[in-house]
């Protein structure tokens, strides 16, 4: 049997292998029917017969229900199937780039699952939910200590509703001003696709701004786009190329003569968190995405929670609520005329209903504490250590979008797949049949055919080796012609989908098969 270089086996010769199973499984991996398509009319609970046999007359149902019945065994059996078609950051390295998919500590769970801080309502009186509003002030703390800002709004509920509630504050201090000729926001092409989305639902047009050779912004094109109809400008730092933006102060400095406001995306805190103070660089507004730096799981869409920090300039258009303390007690200032009691001149009204994700901000909290200040700065050096040696190790087989070292993601473009006819995609399928979630593909725009690896500091030395190990192998197969990419993956418990038929035509509801009408 071949053997990897960590004398493993390696995948079996699809040729060899035998034909389909006759359950559909395959070992282990278990085909799972819509819980729809099981039979119905079965219960798991047995009910008493109803006293009153006829209460309904009339208007007793004619036909079946047609829920699935399916005892407490296959219920079970049927979610934890589905759960274990997932990928998860608990089986293996989830390499996503921008998504900053790191190890959530045990620990941090255990303190979110607390009855004092699981089981409280939000409408609940304040003196007895004092513990977290105590816990959303300390986390409030360390994001103005870690950031160097003086003011954080705590309430938005991931990083795009941070971006929204930092332009809506960039807005509102704008209108304050009597500047309602400020109608646009720069940003960079490499920008996620949030920035020019919550652009324009402010209001705002989007210009963008080209890179430089070196993959950042180019400043003087960026001079020579500002201008009195300026309202902002939306960087990202680190940017989405993995690159720190040496010029950032420059930029910030260029975009406040010019009278507009510099947000700065700040998914990617987690590469300069405890190295970097975002105040200290003329940052006017930052999310910080509370899921992505300080652990907490997420994917598929949440949950998250963004803060936003702000500028002294931008703090007066916070977003109520906010947690004060006087005399020993905590309180949460919740309307505009408590704020401006409070001696705070507030004009930002409600973002969300209540008070922001506790669950998040317990984890966040919890990740904080148990690393320490020196600990958040040394996962910050882990995380571009990392980066840098999956740079160093993929890039004799791999082509990196740009020269020098990167910061906590590895940018690599399609270029070492020219003339091969294997293209990213064919490569990201391939990583599937060797049991890999793909990195992220085709983004950042500016980068063609991109693939962006962000190991975050949680994986080992040997679990990166593997991984690239695995990564030069498909780079590998894919110089030698290895036509075979094209169909990945083999192994997994669908073969290739058709991605953009599922896109334009997406099937949003199930309809019964054949076999289900017929029980009707
Ligand atoms: C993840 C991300 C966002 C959006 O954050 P969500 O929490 O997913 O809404 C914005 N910008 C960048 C660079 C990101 O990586």
């Amino acid at each position: 049997m071949a053997m990897n270089a960590q004398g493993r086996p390696t995948r079996a010769d699809a040729a060899t292998a035998p034909g389909p199973t006759f359950t559909g499984n395959r070992a282990l991996q278990i085909e799972e029917s819509l819980i729809f398509e099981r039979e119905f009319g079965g219960t798991g609970v047995d009910l008493p017969e109803p006293k009153a046999k006829d209460r309904l007359g009339s208007m007793k149902r004619q036909s079946p229900l047609n829920l699935p019945g399916l005892s407490e065994p296959e219920a079970m059996r049927h979610y934890v199937r589905l759960s274990q078609k997932n990928y998860a950051i608990d089986m293996g390295p989830f390499p996503l780039g921008s998504c900053t998919m790191k190890h959530n500590p045990r620990l941090n769970e255990k303190m979110a699952r607390l009855p004092g801080f699981a089981d409280i309502h939000p409408l609940q009186p304040q003196s007895t939910v004092q513990g977290a509003l105590e816990l959303v002030h300390e986390l409030a703390d360390w994001l103005l200590e870690l950031t160097g800002m003086p003011a954080v709004a705590m309430s938005p509920k991931a990083g795009a509703h941070g971006e929204l509630c930092g332009m809506m504050a960039i807005k509102a201090a704008l209108d304050a001003r009597g500047e309602t000729g400020r109608t646009r926001v720069l940003a960079p092409e490499s920008a996620h696709g949030t920035n020019p989305a919550t652009a324009a639902q402010c209001g705002f047009s989007v210009d963008d701004i080209p890179a430089d050779e070196t993959g950042r912004v180019d400043l003087s094109a960026l001079k020579a786009k500002l201008g009195p109809d300026v309202a902002a400008i939306m960087v990202t730092n680190p940017n989405t190329c993995g690159l720190f933006e040496r010029d950032i102060r420059a930029i910030a400095d260029a975009v406040h003569e010019a009278g507009g406001y510099f947000y700065c995306d700040g998914a990617n805190f987690n590469a300069i968190a405890g190295k970097v103070r975002p105040g200290d660089l003329g940052v006017d507004a930052m999310h910080i995405n509370l899921h992505k730096t300080f652990s907490t799981p997420h994917g598929g869409g949440g949950p998250g929670s963004g803060p936003v920090v702000l500028s002294a300039a931008l703090a007066p258009f916070a977003p109520v609520p906010y947690v004060v303390k006087e005399e020993g007690r905590y309180q949460l200032v919740e309307t505009r005329r408590a704020a401006r009691e409070d001696g705070e001149n507030m004009h930002g009204g409600r973002l969300t209903a209540f008070h922001g994700q506790m669950g998040m901000f317990v984890r966040a909290l919890s990740y904080m504490l148990s690393h320490g200040g020196d600990g958040i700065r040394q996962a910050a050096e882990d995380a571009v250590l990392n980066a840098n040696y999956v740079l160093a190790r993929l890039k004799s087989e791999m082509t990196p979008a740009f020269p020098g070292h990167c910061m906590h993601e590895a940018l690599f473009d399609d270029s070492f797949l020219k003339g091969t006819g294997v293209e990213t995609i064919d490569f990201a399928k391939g990583m599937i049949d060797e049991g890999y979630h793909p990195m992220t593909m085709y983004f950042p725009l500016v980068v063609h055919g991109a693939m962006l690896i962000e190991p975050t500091e949680s994986e080992s030395k040997q679990e990166l080796d593997l991984f690239c190990d695995a990564l030069l192998s498909i780079a590998r197969r894919a110089n030698a012609g290895d036509a075979s990419l094209k169909g990945a993956p083999y192994f997994a418990p669908r073969r290739r989908l058709d991605e953009t038929a599922a896109a334009r035509n997406p099937v949003l509801r199930w309809t019964p098969t054949a076999s289900v009408r017929a029980a009707e």
